[in-house]
């Protein structure tokens, strides 16, 4: 199908809070890491999401160019072509972006969008995350309600983040003093402020214990009662239509029971990065380990063309993370449940 419109997100969206279940949003750096996805979605009947951060993007653009913009444009473009050729929904979306980066990622993004518009074409993105956990939640909020006003008129979802989620990513490290649950008085003020623009639809990352990066089973004191506590409060406060959509950022490495109990209040967007990182470079090594003589040219021996081919050894790491999204999407319950022909 092609990457879902935004009717068709709205509906993917509600269909999920509605039935229990959460959509994985993984991350892509490259054509093949995004064919993985598309492997993966479709051979368990899910649809999903397909994310680029800022550094992925850059890389995608190559490493002399690293532009950002540019290279999520490409992966976007890539996307919308061979989606076309899979039986599932797929939303594309940008990850974290910090208020100094809205100027060469998001902005950019969203004029590619509504040039595209004026000329009758679909959204470049479905979605785009505008990421100001660091800075007052009033400085957020005011950034937020200026970026839903224009996703607003062009049928764009806008994901926004309140707290702090913890670990690194992209080289970009949450300050331990950070906060590392969001509290209802924040989320009301999500609500307040964001609910008053007429049609404007976004998703809330809470943060509830959650880190960015995988740890030891254990290490992490997740409290997913706290999202409930976020919905309980805004429902009181703004009536049933103020229940949030919230994502799922951090997951790796979680138990299943804290991501079933996410889903139960709200949780309708997984990130996954670590784990399907892992996967595509676990399958790569195996081939190494396993053909070390044949990919190297050692002692004088020329080494075998078919072993360091790159195809050979990607398309293992295609498989691979492909198996890993099918995981991910038993575990959000979101498989078997494609839009696709209902
Ligand atoms: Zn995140």
């Amino acid at each position: 199908m092609p990457v879902a419109d935004f009717q068709t997100y709205c509906k993917l969206l509600d269909r999920a809070r509605e039935g229990r279940f959460a959509y994985p949003a993984i991350n892509v750096t490259s054509l093949t890491t995004a064919n993985a996805v598309l492997k993966g979605l479709a051979e368990n009947r899910s649809d999903g999401i397909i994310q680029v951060s800022t550094g992925g993007a850059a890389f995608a653009s190559g490493s002399m160019v690293k532009d950002m913009a540019l290279g999520a444009i490409s992966l976007a473009e890539h996307v919308h072509r061979v989606a076309e050729r899979y039986p599932i929904y797929v939303a594309l979306h940008t990850d974290h972006c910090q208020a100094d980066k809205l100027e060469s990622f998001v902005l950019p993004l969203v004029a590619e969008t509504e040039k595209r518009r004026a000329a009758g074409k679909p959204n470049l993105f479905s979605s785009h995350m505008f990421d100001g956990s660091a800075l007052p939640l009033k400085d957020n909020l005011d950034i937020s309600v200026k970026l839903l006003k224009q996703f607003q008129a062009n049928d764009l979802i806008l994901e926004i983040e309140a707290g702090v989620v913890g670990g690194e990513e992209d080289g970009i490290k949450a300050q331990a003093s950070a906060k590392l649950y969001t509290t209802p008085e924040d989320t009301l003020e999500v609500a307040r402020r964001l609910n008053a623009i007429p049609g404007g639809r976004y998703l809330l990352a809470a943060t509830f214990g959650n880190v960015h990066g995988v740890y030891k089973p254990g290490a992490l004191k997740l409290a997913p009662s706290i999202l409930s506590d976020c919905q309980e409060a805004a429902v009181k406060e703004y009536g049933p239509e103020a229940r949030f959509y919230l994502v799922f950022h951090g997951g790796s490495g979680s138990e299943l029971s804290d991501i079933h109990e996410a889903i139960d209040y709200g949780v309708i967007k997984m990130n996954i990065d670590t784990d399907t990182q892992y996967a595509f470079t676990r399958a790569i090594t195996h081939h190494m380990f396993r053909h070390y003589n044949e990919v190297l040219k050692v002692d004088g021996e020329v080494g075998s063309k078919k072993a360091y081919d790159p195809r050979g050894y990607l398309s293992e790491a295609e498989a691979s993370m492909a198996e890993r999204v099918k995981k991910a999407t038993e575990d959000l319950r979101s498989a078997g449940k494609t839009m696709f022909g209902a």
